[in-house]
């Protein structure tokens, strides 16, 4: 049979049915650790010379389906589940750069992420040097000796600009620099590690979990870059590591095949730092994941219809959506976002930041939430919200006006959804 497709992998990746009973739902297994089989076998696990459970912040069964199965639809080789989406990123990065390093990052990203890089790295002495990610050859003029990694979204909010994915990461891989993406506003619809990137994260508290109940994150490794031909740029997967008995991360594990990366995200930083998903938010992510092909599809085609809606009405003075996007941005579009334009966009409304909340306050059916990627449809104002921890220059370098409301469209039946906009619009007047 030849390779599956992702819609395929989201529902059959990484578990076919419990060896005991036959069970075909992925089971909650939720204990903390796990009776070894001898003592020569716990060293084993301890050593990794065995891959295999030991304790639940390190891994466990119903996450380790999650990872698998996300690892397949994106293309990569492992994974590593996380509490949340932040510590995907800040992970991400900390496998990589540690005190005295920099990283190159796009300037479109979420908030909280800017917030990660701009000060609580900075204060643990990992720099993130900002650049418009519209041109390329900026991260380029960013990098220096001490870079470890470039960072980007896919399709950052509040821009909406699709990023150039191997444009950026081809830079990288010249110079042994590896491509983080964020992919959280596009699974399915993006598979970065196509376009050469080497890692992906994820929010799973949106698309993929995609009921609005369960926050995690993910880290998945393409198994795709060269670490050990870049021993000088990349130090911490090429140097003995003196909390794991000396272990060289680019070698240590090379007989379980190209995982350097994710191995140490798991077993130094997750059990150093603790953030693990708990296997029942691994679980309730795992009932989104097999139906986001589905939910993809409607959030992109509603999206759609509501950025065509929106710009016939005269009340609103700008729409932010790909298909909006002219010159090069929408070049990028057509290459990268051809199975799909995603499910968020923004629009400014004549009236500013008061038409924006007598706005909000009119919605009946969205929901004002500080949250993206629910299959229910909703709504927020990001300058007093979202963004509201940066200063108003860093909010205009991330894209956010005082005027600027951020719809990320769910999957109810188009004709409520503009139905509801129409309504809460007439009512904010100008
Ligand atoms: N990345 C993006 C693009 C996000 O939108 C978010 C959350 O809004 C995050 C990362 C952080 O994820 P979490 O809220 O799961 O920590």
């Amino acid at each position: 049979m030849a390779s599956p497709h992702p819609e395929t992998l989201a529902l059959h990746a990484g578990w076919r049915r419990d060896a005991a009973t036959h069970a075909v739902a992925v089971p909650i297994y939720q204990t903390t650790s796990y009776q070894f089989d001898s003592t020569e076998n716990a060293a084993n696990l301890f050593a990794l010379k065995e891959l295999g459970n030991i304790y639940t912040r390190i891994m466990n069964p119903t996450a380790d389906v999650l990872e698998q199965r996300l690892a397949a639809m994106e293309g990569g080789v492992a994974a590593l589940a996380l509490a949340s989406g932040q510590a995907a990123s800040a992970f991400s990065v900390q496998n990589l750069a540690r005190v005295g390093d920099n990283f190159v990052a796009s300037t479109d990203l979420y908030g909280g992420t800017w917030n990660l890089f701009a000060n609580t790295l900075r204060d643990q002495g990992i720099e993130a040097r900002f650049v418009d990610p519209s041109d390329p050859e900026a991260f380029a003029r960013a990098t220096d000796d001490r870079t470890r990694a470039y960072y980007a979204e896919t399709l950052p909010n509040p821009k909406l600009r699709p990023f150039p994915i191997a444009e950026v990461a081809a830079i990288g891989r010249a110079r042994g620099i590896p491509l983080i993406m964020d992919n959280t506003a596009a699974p399915l619809i993006v598979r970065p590690f196509d376009h050469g990137a080497a890692v992906v994260m994820y929010s799973l508290t949106k698309y993929l979990g995609g009921h609005g109940n369960s926050i995690g994150g993910i880290i998945i490794d393409g198994g795709n870059f060269d670490w050990e031909a870049h021993p000088s740029r990349q130090p911490l997967l090429n140097t003995p590591d003196p909390s794991y008995q000396g272990a060289i991360w680019s070698q240590a594990v090379k007989p379980l095949g190209p995982i350097a990366y994710i191995i140490r995200a798991r077993v130094v930083l997750l059990r150093d730092l603790g953030a693990a998903i708990s296997p029942f938010n691994a679980f309730l992510i795992l009932q989104g994941v097999e139906t986001v092909a589905l939910r993809m599809k409607a959030h992109c085609e509603n999206a759609l219809a509501v950025a065509k809606f929106l710009q016939s009405r005269r009340e609103v003075t700008r729409v932010i959506h790909p298909s909006t996007l002219t010159g090069r941005d929408a070049e990028w579009t057509a290459k990268y976002l051809p199975r799909g334009q995603g499910g968020l966009l923004g629009f400014e409304l004549a009236g500013g930041a008061a038409a924006g909340r007598r706005f909000i306050d009119s919605l009946k059916l969205l929901y004002h939430v500080a949250n993206i990627g629910d299959a229910r449809s909703l709504a927020i104002h990001p300058a007093s919200t979202t963004h509201s921890q940066l200063t108003e220059a860093e909010q205009a370098a991330t894209g956010v006006s005082p005027g600027y409301v951020r719809l990320s469209i769910g999957i109810e039946h188009i004709d409520d959804i503009l139905a509801d906009l129409a309504q809460a619009l007439d009512a904010a007047g100008n």
